[in-house]
């Protein structure tokens, strides 16, 4: 039986139309690998979403090229927030605005990640995430942190938007 494959015009509208719309973004739905980064099936092989939406886009040539995001969601394929070039240039991206991608140093993590309440900076974020997967509320965690148990939701959402919660809630063994 002959199996269906989609063409490359399939695939590029696949890429673009297999995602929720947040805001200016388009987070994938489809699957990710263990670093949170999204992976499409095309003809039996694996593939980087990002990398081959740039190719389908033309905008990915240099096949060394590093690829980045440019709100710092490493899910998004908005085909205006992608981004390809040499590791120097994606370091410079990062440190110009402040976000993280997979692969990046993390002290690269971002202002934008960090908390208005500097209590609960995003260098906690991974304890958080343990704790509340070990079943602590909000409030258990806020008053460890001495903070507001409201400032517990902000920091896990502005932390959410840095970084995208899949690698690390895999890591903690969720
Ligand atoms: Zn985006």
């Amino acid at each position: 039986m002959p199996r269906r494959v989609l063409t490359e015009e399939q695939m590029r509208q696949w890429l673009l139309e297999n995602v929720r719309v947040q805001d200016e973004c388009r987070i994938w739905a489809g699957a990710v690998d263990s670093w949170g980064q999204p992976v499409v099936m095309w003809d039996g092989k694996t593939y980087k979403a990002r990398r081959l939406l740039g190719r389908l886009l033309g905008l990915l040539t240099d096949t060394t090229h590093l690829s980045w995001t440019s709100c710092g969601d490493r899910r998004c394929l908005a085909p205006e927030h992608q981004r390809y070039g040499t590791m120097k240039e994606m370091c410079r991206a990062m440190k110009r605005r402040g976000v993280y991608v997979s692969g990046a140093h993390r002290s690269m993590l971002s202002a934008k990640g960090r908390a208005p309440n500097a209590k609960l900076p995003i260098t906690e974020r991974r304890t958080v995430l343990r704790l509340l997967s070990e079943g602590a509320t909000h409030k258990e965690i806020a008053e460890r942190y001495s903070v507001h148990f409201t400032a517990v939701n902000k920091a896990l959402q502005s932390w959410e938007r840095a970084t995208g919660s899949a690698v690390d809630l895999g890591e903690i063994g969720r």
